[in-house]
């Protein structure tokens, strides 16, 4: 998957984040990008904190390009180097994870 171009217009419906799978909603500012994908070009919409930690992933273990059911297996297993709380829904873990490798 490589990008050619992307923008972070805010939701005027309601997507689905195609990293996390999760609602991105109305009013929501989230990255709607433009890539070719296996020779197709395609449009891509992802939470802003999604797409910050895929791109962490990809430059740490995924050179050669990562896919988007990667995603959530590297959410559980880096989340589990950290925490035990086994109870922590996905969302949380991002956001934990996001603090973590992007800075915020
Ligand atoms: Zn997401």
């Amino acid at each position: 998957m490589s990008e050619i171009a992307h923008t972070i217009p805010k939701a005027n419906k309601h997507h689905k984040c195609g990293c996390c799978c999760g609602a991105i909603n109305v009013g929501e500012k989230y990255v709607r990008s433009f890539e070719v994908f296996e020779g197709h070009p395609a449009t891509f919409k992802s939470h802003i904190k999604c797409r910050d930690l895929f791109s962490y992933f990809v430059s740490e273990w995924y050179e050669d390009g990562m896919a988007e059911s990667d995603y959530l297996y590297e959410v559980d297993r880096v989340f589990a180097e950290h925490s035990n709380d086994s109870s922590a829904d996905l969302s949380l873990k991002i956001d934990y994870l996001h603090k973590t490798y992007c800075g915020v």
